[in-house]
């Protein structure tokens, strides 16, 4: 039936996959009814025809997994809603090891689905071995159980969610491609197709693996890039019944799925194929790309090993279909930081089916509150800047980041592919001194330094080899003095006659400070919660340059500038003009001192310019690690001299090069928070212990009235510092923590403090009644190490309270 396009609508979904379908039904569930979706082709024609259908539901945070588990239960209730089946199966999975590193994964994961809410299990080998009796389990060390998790039809449960979202009044228009936008000021007014225009509030682009492409009409970065991907389809085999759980065995890249009575067997081989085709064809609609069994030979060999029965059985297809991945592995949501009104959804990495049904609604949440809903940053598209849309860093990237699912996800592992990427100009003397670097936002970044010459040490979940290292570095800080290179730091100038009117209506402390002066503030989002937090230094009645987490510059940039409204304000990211030297210890001052003549004793959070070595620099008194430091802001090109001198002069001090490994250690020691671990949208200063950075007395600011509400009804999670007492145990963060026995939280920092001589962990501590958390003291902790129960010390003060 073809339909007529309307020259309006409210909200204009592009891409009538799965995604798409997902996110007009949740629309019309928030009440939108002038919803219109586009489809270039025939609904579910783009990657879903060919999905396999896995559905899991662990995620790595308590946030994504309760995304996913209301996706599961969205699929398992919308057939009864619509009428139309969705192939919804609670079949359960497994999960496999082969090798002790791996079972340690798997009771990692078995603690944090428990501590979120998911049923898990740990099976012995021949336990797994009857759950799945087609597989060799002679050689495994162990499994996890999911009894939550599932498989569903990709097609029918794509038509169900736009039945669903007919139901509610949407147009679902096939036959229609999107050839442009209208922008104007920064501001999306119309979709442009091949049959005319349609004026606009909204816009989401679900476009898929065309979702790069169809961003880049309207200024937009989308970083996704196709990979080929492949599974095979088997013809019935004895004893494959549909009640067969869905099997992982990732150690060998590969996981089994019943259909039709035979297997489908697929995988994420480590070394994958992007699909090198340039530009998607506009017209690749229920279309496959050629077998080619050297690219699947890895998995083929894995699965004839894992499942013997393969070896006699009839296949039907090696199915070869393309699919998007991103440079990290988690899919794209949220409004564009480019253009206001045009929101992103895509970017799948092969889990597209089990993410559509949280990622559709988290959308639409955010679309008609204005603002995300829950804490969505792993999967916020603001975390990508645009040269992360590079093609080349793209393709680069994706040769790796498609095998992330089934890779052996180590503590703090760093990805090795399109690298090195962005450098600070003291980069390649970081090198020759020994530095092991790791990537944020594109930079590199030294984690600790090693004696030059000295190979990395492996990762693991035991104490790491880089410790000593890192306890040395620790030590200089807290005895001598330290240099740390942060010039990755997101600074942003604001400037004009209406910045501070802005920073005081968009920040929680007070902004209105004397020049020359730091302040440290929350940005709240309308629920209280923390869509920053930052440094703002004045450095004019007119001028502020905000210092923002690595992380966070494309994030902050946009929140910011959404809300200029008509201010007199201009922001610009200056991230790339400044170095920042960070030069910490109670030694710091002493050092600075041999490099210039100004005097260095301003007050704590005061900066001055002062001349240091043959630079004019910005010395900030100010210490993320605690005690005396100094943050050194130095242009760019200037940075290279001042760390040499700073290096000269400070030989005989004891200072020493510091990485980012002792920088967090140091910080938790401190009792500081950091964006992204303690701090995120759901998180607000009260529960993090930060109201004294809240002014509730210099008029409003977006946030003051969750808070008061919050402050009026107390909070049911309170952040609390621990330690960790058995000196052997290292734990590395998202390890569940116990309050008298139940699981109250994860660990959302975890770091090896050298003068405790032990680890440290951060986490929220919940509990429905705000009064429990008062008796925080007199409670019982522990931390679930994989499993081993732990014993911890609430700690009411820092360790390090300098
Ligand atoms: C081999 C394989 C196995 C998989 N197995 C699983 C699995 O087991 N579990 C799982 O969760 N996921 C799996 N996936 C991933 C899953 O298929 C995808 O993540 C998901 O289908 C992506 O859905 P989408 O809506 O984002 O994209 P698509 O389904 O590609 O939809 C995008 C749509 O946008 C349309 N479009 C593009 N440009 C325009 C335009 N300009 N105008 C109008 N329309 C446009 C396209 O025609 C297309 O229909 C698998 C993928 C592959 C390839």
């Amino acid at each position: 039936m073809t339909q007529e396009l309307p020259s309006a609508a409210r909200a204009v979904v592009i891409g009538g996959g799965i995604a798409g379908c997902s996110v007009a039904y949740h629309l019309t569930k928030n009440g939108w009814r002038d919803v219109v979706l586009l489809e270039q082709g025939r609904l579910t024609g783009g990657t879903t025809w060919h999905a396999a259908g896995l559905v899991g539901q662990l995620r790595a945070s308590r946030s994504m997994t309760r995304m996913s588990r209301y996706g599961t239960e969205l699929y398992a209730r919308l057939e009864a809603e619509t009428g139309q089946a969705t192939g919804w199966k609670r079949c359960g999975s497994l999960t496999i090891a082969r090798t002790p590193e791996r079972m340690t994964v798997l009771k990692r994961s078995i603690a944090a689905a428990r501590s979120f809410g998911l049923e898990a299990e740990f099976l012995a080998p021949a336990e797994a071995g009857r759950r799945w009796p087609l597989m060799r389990s002679d050689d495994l060390v162990g499994a996890v159980w999911f009894p939550g998790d599932g498989k569903a039809n990709p097609v029918d449960l794509t038509q169900s969610l736009a039945k669903g979202a007919r139901l509610g009044g949407a147009r679902i228009i096939e036959g229609v491609r999107v050839t442009g936008f209208d922008i104007e000021r920064g501001r999306l007014r119309k979709v442009r197709t091949d049959q005319g225009d349609i004026a606009c509030e909204v816009v989401v682009n679900a476009a898929g693996q065309w979702a790069r492409q169809l961003g880049a009409l309207a200024g937009v970065s989308v970083p996704l890039y196709p990979a080929e991907h492949f599974y095979l389809v088997t013809k019935p085999i004895a004893g494959v019944t549909p009640d067969l759980p869905v099997l992982r065995d990732p150690d060998g890249y590969i996981y089994f799925k019943e259909e039709v009575g035979g297997l489908v067997m697929g995988g994420f081989e480590p070394e994958a194929k992007p699909w090198d085709i340039g530009r998607v064809p506009d017209d690749f609609a229920f279309q496959l790309l050629p077998e080619d069994w050297d690219q699947f030979a890895i998995l083929m060999e894995n699965a004839l090993h894992r499942a013997p029965c393969l070896e006699t059985a009839e296949v039907r297809q090696l199915l070869n279909g393309p699919e998007s991945f991103t440079p990290d592995g988690a899919f794209l949501l949220g409004e564009a930081p480019e253009v206001e009104g045009f929101h992103v959804c895509a970017g799948f990495n092969s889990a597209g089916i089990a993410n559509s049904g949280a990622a559709g609604r988290a959308l639409a949440d955010w679309i008609v509150a204005g603002e995300p809903q829950a804490d969505l940053w792993e999967v916020d598209i603001r975390r990508f800047a645009p040269f992360h849309a590079n093609r080349r860093h793209l393709r680069e990237r994706t040769v790796e980041s498609l095998g992330l699912h089934y890779a052996m996800r180590w503590p703090r592992m760093e990805l090795k592919t399109a690298r090195p990427l962005r450098r600070s100009p003291l980069y390649d003397r970081l090198v020759a001194k020994g530095a092991v670097f790791g990537g944020k936002m594109g930079w590199e970044r030294a984690l600790y330094f090693l004696t030059p010459g000295t190979p990395e040490p492996p990762y693991g979940f035991a104490k790491p080899g880089w410790l000593p290292a890192m306890r040395a570095e620790q030590r200089a800080v807290r005895e001598a003095v330290g240099v740390f290179d942060l010039g990755s730091f997101g600074k942003l100038l604001l400037q004009g006659p209406d910045a501070m009117t802005v920073l005081e209506r968009l920040c929680a402390n007070r902004m209105d400070v004397p020049v020359g002066r730091a302040v440290y503030t929350a940005m709240l989002n309308t629920r209280g919660g923390f869509e920053s937090d930052f440094t703002a230094l004045r450095l004019a009645e007119d001028a502020y340059l905000i210092v923002t987490g690595t992380a966070q510059a494309v994030r902050d940039a946009a929140w910011i500038k959404r809300r200029l409204g008509g201010a007199r304000a201009v922001l610009t990211d200056v991230t790339g003009a400044w170095s920042v030297l960070s030069v910490m210890g109670p030694k710091a001052r002493t050092l600075l001192e041999r490099l210039g003549p100004d005097d260095l004793a301003h007050a704590w959070g005061e900066s001055r310019e002062i001349d240091l070595a043959l630079a004019r620099v910005r010395a900030l008194r100010m210490a993320y690690v605690g005690g005396p430091g100094y943050e050194l802001y130095v242009p760019t090109e200037f940075a290279a001299g001042v760390y040499d001198a700073l290096l000269e002069a400070g030989a005989d001090l004891g200072l020493r090069d510091c990485g980012y490994h002792a920088l967090d250690a140091l910080r938790i020691e401190a009792g500081r928070k950091a964006f992204g671990a303690e701090l995120g949208p759901d998180d607000t200063p009260l529960e993090a212990g930060l109201a004294f950075a809240v002014a509730f007395d210099k008029g409003d600011f977006i946030g003051r009235d969750a808070l008061l509400r919050q402050r009026e009804h107390g909070i049911t999670k309170r952040l609390a510092l621990f330690r960790v007492e058995d000196p052997d145990a290292f734990p590395w963060g998202g390890e569940p923590i116990l309050h008298d026995g139940v699981s109250c939280g994860e660990a959302t920092s975890a770091g090896y403090s050298d003068r405790e001589g032990r680890a440290l962990v951060m986490g929220y501590v919940r509990a429905e009644d705000p009064a429990t958390l008062k008796t925080i003291a007199s409670s019982h902790f522990e931390l679930d190490l994989a499993g081993r129960k732990i014993a911890l010390t609430y700690l009411a003060k820092a360790p390090f309270a300098g």
